[in-house]
C-alpha cells in the first residue's frame, strides 16, 4: 500500500478508445487527498443525515430531473470515454441511473423507516422491540469503466438517500463521466463534502481502503476483488464485492432458434463484449446445435462495428489494448487446443487498434481458458450438450457465479433448469437485461462477489442495523435476574415446558409449577 511519503502524484489521461484522442486530464488523489476528502466527508455527514430521509429523497427526484435533460449530452459523454454505441450508453447507463432514482424515491422511505420487531417469546413480552436503520457514516465506492456512470451512480445514490457521505475512486480509464457524476449531484443540491470523486489508479484505490471510511462497495476483477478483501479484513472494514462472471446461457430443446440466436449474439457482444453479465459460454441442445451456430454466424457477421458516436454502430472498440491482448491469449489457446473460428477471430485493424471483430466459436470445451476464465470481448463460444443434466452439469462447472440464462419456449422447464444453477440471478429467455430492473438484487455467488446491490438490498447494505429495545415495565425486577435460590431452577424448567410443550395439560401443570418465581425475591 502507497503511503504519503511514496506516493507521487500523477495526473490521469482519459482517452477516447475509439479514436486514441486525449479527452482530459487529472491529477490522482493522493493518500493525504483521500484522508482530507475522508475527513471532510465525516464532518458533512452528520447534517446530511439530520437533513432527514424524505429531504433527501427530494434531492434525488432533482437529480433524476436534471439527468433527464440532460440524457443525451451524458450518454455521448460515457460513448466518448468508453466507447460504447451511444444507444446503448442512453438504454445500459443513463435509463438504469433513472429507473434506480425512481425505485429510491419511491421506496426508500418505507424500506429505511423505524419499524416495530413485535416478540413471540412470552418471557420478554414486557418489551417494545424496534429496528433502526442507520447510515455507516463515510461509503466508499470503488469502481470498473465498464459501466462508469451506471455502477457509481446505483451505488452512490443508495448511499446517499441512506444519508451517508461518499467518496468514490472511478476506474482510472473513465475519471471524466464520473466528474460528470458528481457535478449533476451538485448541481441537484448535494453538499460538495458529502459526494466527492478522487481520480486515480490502484493506489488511490488503497489509500481509500487505509483510510476512515465505514464500509466500502467495490465493482470490479476477482483479482483486485480478493486484494481488496485481505485488506478490509485487516480492519474489520465490510465491503460489498461485485466481481467478475463467467455467465453461461443453456439453449434447451424447446428453444425457438431465432430469438435465442439473437439473444446470444447481443448478450455476448453488447458493449463489446465487456460486460459483468456477458454470455461468455452457451450450450444448445445438440439436436439445435448446426442450426444455432448457422444463425448465431450469420448474425455476428451483419454487425456493424465503428465509433459509439455514429448512429448505426453496434459494436463499438474495446476500452484498451490490454484487453483486447486477453482476447487474442484466450483465443489461441482456444485454437492450440482445437476450437474452431466460425466468424472473426482478430482485430479490425482498419477501425483502430482496440476494435475486435464478433467472434463465434465451435468446437471448445471446458479444458480451454474461454470457458473457465472470463474473457470480457465479444467472443461467443459454443458447445453441445445432450439433456438438461448435462447443461446444468456444465453451466455450474465454473468459479463464478454472477448471472446465467435459459432459453425455451416452456417456460416452466425453463424455471425448473434456472432453479438448478448456481447463480445471484438467472434470467429465462433473457440475459443481460436483469441490470436494469432496479427492484431486483445484483450481485454474485462463489468468486464473483459478496453482498448485492440494487432495489432493497443494495440499500440495506448501505445502512447499520440497530435494535432498539424498550422495557414497558420499568419498575419490575425481571424474573430471570440474581436471588436464584434453591427452587428457582425447577420453576424454570417448569416454565421452559409452558413455552414449548405441544401438551395443554403439561403446559396447565407447567403454569402452577413455574408461577412461585413471579413472587420469588430477586437481589
Ligand atoms: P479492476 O479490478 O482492474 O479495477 C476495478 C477498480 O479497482 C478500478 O477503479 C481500479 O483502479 C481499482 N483498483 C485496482 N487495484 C486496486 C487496489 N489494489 N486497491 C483498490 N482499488 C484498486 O477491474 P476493471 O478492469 O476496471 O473492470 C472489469 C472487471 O469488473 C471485470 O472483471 C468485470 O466482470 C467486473 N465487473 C463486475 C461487475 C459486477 O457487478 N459484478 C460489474 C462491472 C464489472
Amino acid at each position: 500500500m502507497a503511503t504519503n511519503a511514496e506516493f507521487v502524484v500523477s495526473r490521469l489521461a482519459s482517452v477516447n478508445p475509439a479514436t486514441g484522442e486525449v479527452l482530459g486530464e487529472l491529477d490522482s488523489a493522493g493518500p493525504a487527498e483521500v484522508g482530507t476528502a475522508v475527513f471532510r466527508a465525516r464532518a458533512a455527514q452528520a447534517d446530511w443525515n439530520s437533513l432527514g430521509i424524505r429531504n433527501r429523497i427530494r434531492i434525488l427526484r432533482r437529480f433524476q430531473q436534471i439527468l433527464l435533460a440532460r440524457k443525451n449530452d451524458v450518454a455521448r459523454r460515457i460513448t466518448q470515454e468508453a466507447g460504447k454505441p451511444c444507444v446503448e450508453a442512453l438504454l445500459t447507463e443513463v435509463l438504469v441511473v433513472l429507473d434506480a432514482a425512481r425505485f429510491l424515491i419511491a421506496n426508500s422511505f418505507e424500506i429505511l423507516r423505524e419499524q416495530k420487531l413485535p416478540h413471540g417469546n412470552l418471557a420478554m413480552k414486557s418489551k417494545a422491540g424496534r429496528i433502526l436503520h442507520e447510515p455507516f457514516g463515510v461509503v466508499g465506492i470503488i469502481s470498473p469503466w465498464n459501466y462508469p456512470f451506471s455502477i457509481p451512480a446505483t451505488e452512490a445514490l443508495a448511499a446517499l438517500v441512506a444519508g451517508n457521505s461518499v467518496v468514490l475512486k472511478p476506474s482510472e480509464l473513465t475519471p471524466l463521466i464520473a466528474m460528470e457524476l458528481q457535478n449533476l449531484l451538485r448541481e441537484a443540491g448535494v453538499p460538495d463534502d458529502v459526494f466527492q470523486v478522487l481520480p486515480g489508479d490502484g493506489a488511490t484505490g488503497a489509500a481509500i481502503i487505509a483510510s476512515e471510511i465505514n464500509k466500502l462497495i467495490f465493482t470490479g476483477s476477482v483479482a483486485t476483488g480478493r486484494r481488496i478483501a485481505q485488506n478490509a479484513a485487516a480492519r474489520l472494514l465490510p465491503v460489498v464485492l461485485e466481481l467478475g462472471g463467467k455467465d453461461p446461457m443453456i439453449v434447451l430443446e424447446d428453444a425457438d432458434v431465432d430469438v435465442a440466436s439473437s439473444g446470444a449474439v447481443w448478450g455476448a457482444f453488447m458493449n463489446a463484449g465487456q460486460t459483468c453479465l456477458s454470455v461468455e459460454r452457451c450450450y444448445v441442445h445438440q439436436s439445435l446445435y448446426n442450426a444455432f451456430l448457422d444463425a448465431c454466424c450469420e448474425k455476428a457477421r451483419k454487425l456493424r462495428v465503428g465509433n459509439g458516436m455514429d448512429p448505426g454502430t453496434e459494436i463499438g472498440p474495446m476500452i484498451h489494448e490490454r484487453q483486447v491482448r486477453i482476447v487474442e491469449l484466450h483465443l489461441e489457446d482456444a485454437k492450440q487446443r482445437g476450437a474452431t473460428v466460425l466468424v472473426g477471430g482478430s482485430r479490425l485493424r482498419e477501425f483502430g487498434p482496440t476494435f475486435f471483430a464478433p467472434t463465434v466459436l465451435a468446437n471448445v470445451d471446458h479444458g480451454m481458458r474461454i470457458m473457465q476464465e472470463e474473457t470480457f470481448g465479444p467472443v461467443l463460444p459454443i458447445m453441445p450438450f445432450r439433456d438438461d443434466a448435462e447443461a446444468v452439469r456444465l453451466a455450474n462447472d465454473s468459479d463464478f457465479g454472477l448471472a446465467a440464462s435459459v432459453w425455451t419456449k416452456d417456460r416452466a422447464h425453463g424455471d425448473r433448469v434456472a432453479r438448478r444453477i448456481n447463480a445471484g440471478t438467472v434470467m429465462v429467455n433473457d440475459a443481460v437485461s436483469c441490470f436494469s430492473i432496479s427492484e431486483a438484487p445484483h450481485g454474485g455467488v462463489k468468486s464473483s462477489g459478496l453482498g448485492r446491490t440494487h432495489g432493497r438490498w443494495g440499500l440495506e447494505e448501505m445502512v447499520r442495523v440497530k435494535y432498539l429495545d424498550s422495557d414497558r415495565i420499568p419498575r419490575m425486577k425481571k424474573i430471570w435476574w440474581f436471588g436464584y435460590g434453591g427452587g428457582f431452577a425447577a420453576e424454570m424448567e417448569s416454565f421452559v415446558d409452558l413455552l414449548y410443550s405441544h401438551s395443554l395439560g403439561e403446559r396447565i401443570k407447567a403454569v402452577v409449577n413455574s408461577a412461585g418465581a413471579l413472587w420469588r425475591r430477586k437481589l
